[in-house]
């Protein structure tokens, strides 16, 4: 896996692998899974599962009266990239159908290997390390399923569901099977576009996501290349169902944007995104990367619509202490908490230019130990790092005011008393929806990633 100039936290679900990977994957976990529905808001931003009630035909509808965009007139005509999906490793078998004619060819010399009929299973096993197709012995390394007549709107099903584009199987080293779809690149943002955000959300904020979604593709282009394809099909890079990913809104707003990403000096930016800012976004030096021009802190007003924006989560300090412990870092009983109290936007020696947390010092009768903000999420199970301590018996607890709280009572309550959702670096979502109501997606982006141009990618 390629390894990108990040140094970055972890989603709270994820934690424990990310923790180590310290790659961009970890943005794009950190945003899938803390953003995941605290409540049933029909407008939570991520969705829970696939949405199975999505007709394809929506594909291929135009953006009802868009006009071509002053800028288009500088862009150069170039060729929709394919990516190369991973759906699939370490699998025994492969089992393929499609609702027209296919054909499978060995995908290396593109000799034509077999032919099945509308509706016939294909069962794809290995036997002495070669693939076998229904029991019949193949000698490709690399299988390419395709429909028969590309011009038919037919798709290949495999494993149940349904994908645009071709599937490729591919022998790993261990025997077992790689499945790998490959697709037009804004066929995928259709099904990645509605797993990021609701379809029944406001237009520019779909078209602000689609765009960043489309980012984050083309930056990650390669990513799993060791492994032979592009991008997985999890929240390590973005969540894509394929064709029962698909809504008819989201597949409008990506073909409303065909095309666009942000650049910064020419190149894709890391689009990263998550839940709600909580009032002012994080630079990207925030999360232990580089401060990248593009992902500064930014003040946020509009994230204010953002359900469950503020937030607490209560414990005793044995329970603390005892976080700290399990994750190897032991202090005895816990006697004191140090941290400057949270003023959004003011750096201080223990915090970041939005006010999150940098560091937090935990005093106990066998030591004293500074914990970073993302690590100190993790530990605990917070939803950001934009945080205050409260301390008292519980239901009296009291603000942090001195930037030291002193544990005279081992029942009395800690409260990490917080703000936001997700990692807070690039876009909010939340925010993106309160933008919305006045402005246009390139402001939006704008607004989240600095000093970028929107682009045609093709
Ligand atoms: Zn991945």
């Amino acid at each position: 896996m390629r390894r990108h100039s990040f140094f970055v936290l972890v989603g709270i679900l994820c934690a424990a692998f990310y923790w180590t990977m310290g790659n961009a994957a970890a943005f794009a976990a950190d945003r899938a899974t803390v953003g995941l529905p605290t409540s049933t808001a029909k407008t939570n931003p991520v969705r829970a599962g696939q949405s199975k009630t999505t007709p394809a035909d929506a594909a291929k509808e135009p953006a009802a009266g868009k006009k071509a965009a002053p800028e288009k007139r500088g862009r150069v005509a170039k060729e929709e990239p394919i990516i190369r999906v991973g759906l699939a490793e370490s699998q025994a078998s492969a089992v393929l159908t499609c609702d027209g004619a296919y054909v499978f060819r060995d995908a290396m010399t593109s000799e034509e290997l077999g032919k099945r009929a509308a509706g016939a299973v294909s069962t794809v096993t290995v036997k002495n390390r070669r693939f076998a197709v229904d029991g019949k012995d193949v000698s490709a390394k690399k299988i390419r399923f395709a429909i028969a007549d590309e011009r038919s709107s037919r798709f290949l099903s495999v494993a149940g569901e349904k994908y645009r584009g071709t599937i490729l199987l591919l022998l790993a080293d261990d025997g077992t099977i790689t499945v790998v779809n490959e697709v037009k690149l804004d066929d995928y943002i259709g099904g990645v576009i509605s797993e990021e955000m609701s379809p029944d959300w406001p237009t520019e904020a779909l078209k602000a996501q689609a765009v960043a979604a489309r980012t984050f593709a083309a930056y990650s282009l390669g990513k799993h290349d060791d492994d032979g394809y592009d991008v997985c099909a999890t929240t390590c890079c973005q969540v894509y169902g394929g064709i029962g990913s698909e809504s008819p809104e989201g597949l409008r707003v990506v073909s409303a944007t065909r095309g666009e990403i942000m650049t910064y000096q020419g190149k894709p930016i890391y689009a990263a995104f998550y839940a709600s800012s909580g009032g002012m976004t994080a630079g990207s030096e925030e999360m232990g990367g580089t401060a990248l021009p593009y992902l500064q802190a930014v003040r946020d007003p509009q994230d204010a619509v953002a359900p469950n924006r503020h937030w607490q989560v209560s414990m005793s300090p044995r329970e603390l202490a005892s976080k700290l412990a399990s994750a190897g870092v032991s202090v005895g009983t816990l006697k004191a908490i140090e941290l400057t109290p949270l003023e959004l936007g003011k750096s201080a020696a223990d915090r970041y230019p939005s006010g999150r947390v940098k560091n937090i010092r935990f005093i106990g009768t066998t030591q004293k130990v500074d914990i970073s903000g993302p690590k100190l999420r993790w530990i605990v199970g917070l939803p950001s790092t934009l945080l205050d301590i409260r301390y008292g018996p519980e239901n009296k607890t009291a603000p942090n005011t001195k930037g030291k709280i002193e544990i005279s009572n081992q029942n009395a309550m800690i409260v990490f008393d917080g703000y936001g959702r997700g990692h807070g670096v690039g876009m909010s979502q939340w925010g993106a929806y309160g933008m919305a109501a006045k402005s246009k997606y390139r402001d939006i982006l704008s607004h989240y990633y600095r000093n970028v141009d929107v682009t045609w990618l093709f």
